[in-house]
Parts: structure tokens; C-alpha cells; sequence
């Protein structure tokens, strides 16, 4: 790690404007690529933190009151500025993260779909009503907002997991404190820009940056009703069980091992082309890239010939360049992990097909880049398959049967997503109604759902009980209230037995 020349601070942003820190403690913000510091971020305290929940809630009686219509049609101009501006994020993304620019881009349109779908909030907030539940009784009911809420969010997707959270939050009339990750986090503050281009009151939308200080602050705060979270499982579980030990309503989305079962009746070209994307598209650094091939029987030999030929084929370097397809890990510390769990693989004994340690990129010799990986006859006991590398590493492990296969990918202590290739709908079918996963794939490697639908994991890899976005992200970030009225025509007797309609 190298420190350029002229390095400049990623401020907060409290109350509509750019906010500098209380405290004295700092990040390094790297350029991924070459490896050299492109900026500093200040860490929020206790202070920081006091500062942004008391502009948020300050901005909540307002923004609450505002008709939902009204904010819909701020999201919808935010929705064209963030079209618009999609290369300044996807230039940003890609020089903190390290991810190709048209990876960076394909994040941004699957942010921006959530906008679009929080723009529908009018429909989305109707409640129900019942005439006549008792006589001249009517009951109706509504969801309303929660009040500050959080979000906290991973170094993977700059842009689009804050994008699951806010634009619904904000929709639903909550104001919205976000903690992206400190490793790339300037795409957080060109959004934070661009809403309040699009017309957002100051203080409805925040952005503090810090590490687990911070966190732990927000956690603690009387004033956040709500907390999203998205990162790793360790830290998901903490946040959960943190928040929800305060009375906040939590959801904490963890890591992953994604499995892809391959049968032998699929076609193996079409599934090695689906799998490398899956595998090595942002360097493996995504909470549903495939990391675990499960090849059935005669499908072994064979998917693992094409996929070494096509990994050996990747073209890896710095992601802004044209023709790259895989770009660097996220820090020198995660290229060395990811380097070890490699070392481990070798040593533990699986079959090394493809080895991607000691990549030098030309010109790039600082950058973080770990070439592809691919082990095969991988045991489940060895590290290299148990534990989330977060990297360019995928493993195959050889199953006889297919109900051997699903076994295996149950027997996970994740449950993010998985996929299965084959051409018989029969045993697609069973594997979708039998496979303990919350998002599952029939021909497709990575099913991350569309916003109009949730997106969540099961087991270790969602703490809570809503996923984020799609319905389930208005039913988190609101509350329902049902109204029962009745308007009479005369005065009734006084009674002190329980009401029940007649
Ligand atoms: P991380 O857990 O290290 O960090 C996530 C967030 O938590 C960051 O904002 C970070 O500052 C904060 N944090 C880190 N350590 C903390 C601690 N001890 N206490 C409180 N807060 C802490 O995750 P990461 O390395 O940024 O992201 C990669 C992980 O995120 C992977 O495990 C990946 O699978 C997961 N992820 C999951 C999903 C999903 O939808 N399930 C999506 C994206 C990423």
C-alpha cells in the first residue's frame, strides 16, 4: 500500500451538506488496482453518530407527513439522476472495489431498480378495510413509518445493497442514517448527493462512515427504530442480536457458500459459461457468486475440463480497462487470505486444476489481483470448502447421485443461493421444493431476484425474518395500525365488559 500524492477525505453527510468528524480516528481508502491510497475517511464516535439520529429525527415529522405521492416523485428523479450519473458511480465503484466498469454499472441498474420499484409506494402502503365488523363498525387498516432507521452495508456492492435498503425506507416515510462500508465509500456520497438533487429534505438521508465504533453507536441509540444490515456472518449475527437485545427491529443478512449442482442430463457448455461468470465476476467477492460446484456423476471429469479451460482464459487486470473481466481483490490483507485459503486447499490435498497465486499484472504490480482458482475432488472437511474465501476460488466436489447433491448443499450452514443445471424439469423441481436456500436457480447461476421481488438468504445467511426489498421491504420498514370506528347516532349505555361486536 502506497500513499499518492494529493489525498483528500471522504466527509459524512448530516443535514443535507457535507459534515466533518468529531473524532480523531481515520481509514485509508485504497485504489484496488494499483494498490496506492486515493483517500482517507474519517471514523464516526458516539458524537458523530448523535449528530446524524438527531438530524434524521429532527426531519422525520416533515418527511413523514409529506403524502407519499410526493415522495415517490422524489425517487423518480432520483432514479433519472442516478441513470444519468451511472459512470461517475460505476468509476468510483470500480476504483475503490476493484470490479470491471461494466460490473460496477450492472450494480448501479440493479440499485436503481429498487427505486423504481419504491416509486410505486402509494399502491405499495394501501391498507385493508372491513365494513360492518360489528354494526355501524368499520376497521381499516394502515402502515406507517418507523421513525429514524439505519442502514449498514458491505464493501461488495457500494451502491446497490444501500440501494435494497434506502429508497424504500425513505418511500415508507422513514428518514435514513446510512454506514457504508469504510472501504470504498464514495459512491455512498454521490448518492447522498444526487437525492438531495432530486428535491430530499435536509436530514432525511445521512451518511456517517466508520468501522465497528461506529456500528456499536448505532446500535445503541435510543432514537433508531430500525436497523438493515448486510456484510459477513459473524458481524450479521452480532447486529441482530445487538439490536434486538435494544428493542429494535433488526435485519442482518450474512455470508455465503453458494452451491451449483450439475447433473450429468445438462448442458455442460451452457453451464461452464453460466459458472465462470458466477464464480470469478467480481473477483468471487459476491454474497451469491458460486464457490462450490457439486458435479453428479458423469458431469465431473467433464464440467471440470471446460471450466479449467475457460478460467485459464480470463483476462485479469485493473477494471476500468477495456476487455478486462476480472478485476483485484479489495484490499492487500484480502489478497493474502484469499492467497492462504489456496496454500490450505493444496496442502489439505485437494486437486489444484487451476492455480491462481503469484499473478503479477503488468503496470499493476501493487494491485490486489489473485488469478483464478479452481480445485476439484475438494473433501468437506477441508477449510477451503467449508469457509466463505470471498474470492476468486471455486471448488468441485463429486457426488454419486443427485439426492446425494442436495444433501450436500442442505447440509450448509449457509443458505444464500444456489442453482442447478440440467435439462430435466422433474429434477429441478424437486431440488427447488428441497433445497434449503432462500433464493434458488434453474439454469441460472446467480438468482439474485428482481426488486419487485425480496431478496434474503435462510440459515447463517439471514438474521430476522423479512428480506430486503420487494414487499418484505415495506413490511420492514413500517408498522400496521388498524383504526376501528364507529360513529354513532345516539349515546350508548356505559359498559366495563369487554367490547365485542354485535
Ligand atoms: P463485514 O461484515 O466485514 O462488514 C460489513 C459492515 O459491518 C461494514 O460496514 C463494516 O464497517 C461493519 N463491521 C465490520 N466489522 C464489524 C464489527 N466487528 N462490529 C460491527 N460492525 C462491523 O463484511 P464485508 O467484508 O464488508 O463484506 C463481505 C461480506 O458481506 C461477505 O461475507 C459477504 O457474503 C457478505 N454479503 C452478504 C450479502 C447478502 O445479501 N447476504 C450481500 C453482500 C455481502
Amino acid at each position: 500500500m502506497t500513499t499518492g500524492t494529493a489525498v483528500s477525505t471522504v466527509p459524512f453527510w448530516i443535514d443535507g451538506k457535507r459534515h466533518s468528524a468529531q473524532g480523531t480516528r481515520e481509514g485509508v481508502v485504497t485504489n484496488s488496482a494499483t494498490g496506492q491510497v486515493v483517500r482517507t475517511v474519517p471514523f464516526a464516535n458516539d458524537a458523530d453518530i448523535d449528530l446524524a439520529v438527531a438530524s434524521a429525527r429532527a426531519a422525520f415529522p416533515a418527511w413523514r407527513a409529506t403524502t407519499p405521492l410526493r415522495r415517490a416523485r422524489i425517487l423518480m428523479r432520483f432514479r433519472d439522476l442516478l441513470e444519468r450519473r451511472t459512470p461517475d458511480l460505476a468509476a468510483l465503484i470500480t476504483e475503490e472495489h476493484g470490479k470491471t466498469l461494466p460490473d460496477a454499472a450492472g450494480s448501479v441498474q440493479r440499485g436503481l431498480e429498487v427505486v423504481e420499484f419504491a416509486t410505486g409506494i402509494p399502491h405499495l402502503l394501501k391498507g385493508e378495510h372491513a365494513e360492518n365488523v360489528g354494526t355501524g363498525v368499520d376497521s381499516h387498516s394502515t402502515r406507517q413509518p418507523l421513525g429514524v432507521c439505519a442502514g449498514i452495508t458491505p464493501f461488495n456492492f457500494p451502491i446497490m445493497c444501500p440501494l435494497w435498503m434506502v429508497p424504500v425506507a425513505l418511500a415508507c416515510g422513514n428518514t435514513f442514517i446510512l454506514k457504508p462500508s469504510e472501504k470504498d465509500p464514495s459512491a455512498s456520497m454521490l448518492t447522498a448527493e444526487l437525492l438531495k438533487e432530486a428535491g430530499l429534505p435536509d436530514g432525511v438521508f445521512n451518511v456517517v462512515h466508520g468501522d465497528k465504533e461506529a456500528v456499536n453507536a448505532i446500535l445503541r441509540h435510543p432514537d433508531v427504530a430500525a436497523v438493515s444490515f448486510v456484510g459477513s456472518t459473524p458481524v450479521a449475527r452480532h447486529v441482530y442480536e445487538t439490536a434486538c437485545a435494544a428493542g429494535k427491529r433488526a435485519q442482518a443478512l450474512g455470508g455465503a457458500k453458494n452451491h451449483a449442482v450439475v447433473l450429468p442430463d445438462a448442458d455442460l457448455d451452457a453451464a461452464a459459461d453460466a459458472l465462470i461468470g458466477a464464480a470469478y465476476g467480481s473477483a468471487g467477492e459476491r454474497c451469491m457468486a458460486i464457490s462450490s460446484v457439486v458435479a453428479v456423476g458423469d458431469a465431473g471429469d467433464a464440467i471440470v475440463s471446460r471450466l479449467a479451460a475457460r478460467a485459464r482464459a480470463l483476462s485479469i487486470g485493473p477494471g476500468h480497462q477495456d476487455g478486462v473481466e476480472m478485476g483485484p481483490l479489495i484490499t492487500a490483507d484480502h489478497a493474502a487470505r484469499v492467497t492462504g485459503y489456496i496454500d490450505a486447499g493444496a496442502r489439505e490435498g485437494a486437486v489444484t486444476v487451476v492455480d491462481g497465486r503469484g499473478l503479477r499484472v503488468e503496470g499493476h504490480e501493487g494491485g490486489h489481483f489473485v488469478g483464478p482458482t479452481l480445485f476439484d475432488h475438494v473433501g468437506r472437511d477441508m477449510s477451503i470448502y467449508r469457509d466463505e474465501i470471498f474470492g476468486p476460488v471455486l471448488v468441485v466436489v463429486r457426488a454419486d447421485t443427485e439426492q446425494e447433491a442436495i444433501d450436500i448443499v442442505n447440509d450448509s450452514p449457509y443458505g444464500n443461493g444456489t442453482a442447478i443445471f440440467t435439462r430435466s424439469g422433474a429434477s429441478a423441481r424437486r431440488f427447488a421444493h428441497e433445497i434449503q436456500v432462500g433464493m434458488v436457480g434453474v439454469n441460472v447461476p446467480i438468482p439474485v431476484p428482481m426488486a419487485f421481488f425480496s431478496f434474503g438468504g435462510w440459515k447463517g445467511s439471514l438474521f430476522g425474518d423479512l428480506h430486503v426489498h420487494g414487499t418484505d421491504g415495506v413490511r420492514f420498514y413500517t408498522r400496521t395500525k388498524v383504526v376501528t370506528s364507529r360513529w354513532p347516532e345516539q349515546r350508548d349505555a356505559v359498559s366495563l365488559s369487554m367490547p365485542t361486536m354485535k
